[in-house]
Parts: C-alpha cells; structure tokens; sequence
C-alpha cells in the first residue's frame, strides 16, 4: 500500500473521541493518506474549522436534516463511504447509525477501519457477506482487537483461545451496593482511557467487554468458549493470544487510540510515527491480573449470553444497552438499573436469525421500545 499514491481516507464521526486522534495520525501522516471525505453528528462550529482545515471532496452533518451549508442527514454516511477517491473508511460513528454504512462501503471493496462496535455486535454475518460480496475488508481499531490482530497477522491458524483485557473500570473494587447507586460523575472517571460518555459508560458496567467478545467471535472466527476476559487495570497489555501449541503472545503499549488507528491504516505494513509514546517496561510498572466480578458486573454476563443465543440477540443487548446508557446519563436511572434494563429486554426477547438488515432494525427497534418502557418505570 505505501508504493504509488496516497491512500484517500472517509472519516465518518469527526468530531468524536477517535475522530480527534484520527485527524491527529493524519496531520503526522500527510505523505501517505489525504482526506477525501468528512461527516459529523451534529457539531457544526467544531465541523467548520475541521472542513477549513482539511478542505475534504466530501462533507457532510448526518445528525442533522436540511442543512443550509452542507449534506445533511444520515445518508451522508453511506455518501462518504462510498465516495470513489476513498480507499479507507474510518468508521468511527457512536451507536447503530453506523450499520449502513459499513455494509455499502464492503460492498464498495473499501477498507472499512472500524471503531463503530455495534456493526459487528448486530450484524456480524450480514457483514461478513458485504465484505465477500464486494471485496472490502475489515480492520478493527478497537485496542483489544487491533492487538489480537498485531498477533495473528503473518501466523497461518492454530489460534486456540483469546483473552482481552479489561481496565475494570472505576468500580473495580467498590462493594456491589455502591456500585448499584454509582453518579455519573463517578462512572465518567475512567482510571486509565479518555473516551467519549457512552463508551466510558459501558467500561464501567463492563458492557463494552461483552460487546467486544461478541465482535472477537466474528473477526477472528472463535467460538465463546474460545473467548475469554481479564482484569488488568493499568491497561498496557491489551490482549493476549494463544496458538494451539500453549504458545501466548500479547500486543502491549501505553493506553492511546493512535496506534490503533494507525496500524488499521496501514495493516499488515507498518509506518514509523513520532507521535506514538514509545514503551518502557519500567515506566509501566508492575502489571497485574484479576478475575472479572461477574456478581457486580452483571451486563458483561447479559452480553455474552446474547452473543451465544445469537441472531438477533446480540442487537437487543446492544440496543437496549444503548437507551439504559442514555438514561443513566440524563438521570433518569440509577447505575444499577443499566443491567436490569438490559436483562429485561434479553429476557422478554425470542431471537430469531440475523440475515438480513431489516430483521437486524425490527429487533433493534422492538429492544428499543422495550428499554424505554423499562427505564420510566
Ligand atoms: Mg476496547
């Protein structure tokens, strides 16, 4: 990839967390990728100064409708990933909006670098069937993923069994009762990532854990009983792999976002970057191992339930997930009522196969209208 021209990057979600740390391995990268096409939710003063900055082909807000200055609403998505100069999309949208997007820019024989978990977690097959349809791949950009990925690139089979890591997140040790009644202040205190609300959210019920299993079992083709997570809280050894001959191998590094989506860039090859925090061993410190606290963290147990049910289970984990987030950030529920709202859903729902969009959006909507209703009572 990195002989004859720069690769043309789509970065869907520019305004959030990894749309700001892709823009910055971008900036550092001007020799290799341009920016081809750009969208936003709805942050339209911070949206200007990236357009006048980057000066894309494409722009557009997919959060908001009829705008007066650019493409609006949510097929922009689907506009920019398709977009005939992009070779890269950089899925980086919060939330099921970002399903189509992925789907048509596979469908277009695009790399889609993936931040977005929900595409997998609803639609993993019908994912699967984009990228063979069409000849477009995936690459995660997730940090446990992208470290699994480091470790069985170049390795022809024999993965036997992954373990990602998991921070814990700030209740790690706090005692069940007060995790139930936890602020959002105090779930917003993430001990060792910056991210965006929704996902430190779901670090610190352990959700995003069970979401990334889900998304392991379909990028690296193990089943659950092949997947498994540990606690590491000081976050520098983001996932380990192990081959059938008892060898591991893990990817480590301080916790940031660049490499992560540096390396979905240019996977299987490799770019030096000065910006990346170099490793030292002794500057990590020690590094310690727990079992996770299923009792307390009762959504990572939903979660991988969903993802063994299959079908469209895992869409109501997500989508019921998602609202009970939502609600716990507006203060409409306590902490301890994200899990419950949750379990309902998965409880109330028969899941029937995931093949195709429509089935993945009924469900979606169904655990939707479901959680709701859970979360005013
Ligand atoms: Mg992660």
């Amino acid at each position: 990839m990195m002989n004859g021209g720069k690769r043309g990057i789509a970065l869907l979600g520019s305004t959030g967390s990894i749309g700001h740390s892709t823009l910055d391995v971008l900036r550092r990268q001007q020799d290799h990728f341009h920016l081809v096409a750009l969208t936003a939710g709805r942050n339209r003063d911070e949206f200007s100064s990236q357009v006048a900055e980057w000066r894309p082909s494409y722009a557009g807000l997919a959060g908001v409708a009829n705008d007066v200055q650019w493409p609006s609403g949510p097929e922009v998505l689907v506009e920019a990933a398709t977009h005939p100069d992009v070779d890269i999309v950089v899925n980086a949208v919060v939330g099921a909006a970002g399903l189509d997007a992925t789907l048509a820019a596979l469908r277009a024989g695009k790399r889609v670098a993936l931040a977005n978990k929900e595409t997998l977690v609803m639609a993993g097959d019908l994912v699967a069937h984009a990228a063979c349809a069409g000849g477009g791949e995936i690459v995660p950009i997730d940090s446990e993923h992208s470290a699994v990925l480091q470790c069985v690139t170049g390795r022809d089979g024999g993965l036997a069994r992954l373990i990602l890591t998991a921070s814990g997140g700030p209740f790690r040790e706090w005692e069940p009762a007060r995790v139930w009644n936890a602020t959002v202040e105090e779930a917003l205190q993430h001990p060792t990532w910056r991210m965006g609300n929704k996902i430190t959210v779901d670090c610190a019920t352990l959700a995003n854990k069970a979401l990334e299993l889900i998304e392991a079992h379909h990028l690296f083709g193990l089943s659950y009983d092949g997947l498994e997570v540990v606690v590491h809280p000081q976050s520098i050894v983001h996932a380990f792999a192990e081959f059938h001959d008892g060898s591991v191998l893990a990817q480590l590094g301080f916790p940031s976002m660049e490499l992560p989506i540096l390396y979905a860039l240019t996977h299987p090859e490799r770019l030096p970057d000065a910006g990346v925090r170099r490793f030292d061993p002794i500057a990590a410190g020690p590094l310690t191992f727990e079992p996770v606290r299923g009792d307390v963290f009762p959504a990572l147990i939903s979660g991988i339930a969903a993802g063994r049910a299959g079908g469209t289970a895992p869409a109501v984990f997500n989508a019921a997930n998602e609202v009970a987030v939502a609600a716990f950030l507006r203060g409409a529920i306590p902490f301890g009522r994200i899990s419950e709202t949750i379990e309902r859903a998965l409880d109330a729902h028969a899941p029937v196969p995931a093949s195709s969009v429509e089935a993945v959006r009924a469900a979606d909507r169904w655990a939707r209208e479901v959680a709701q209703q859970s979360v005013r009572q």
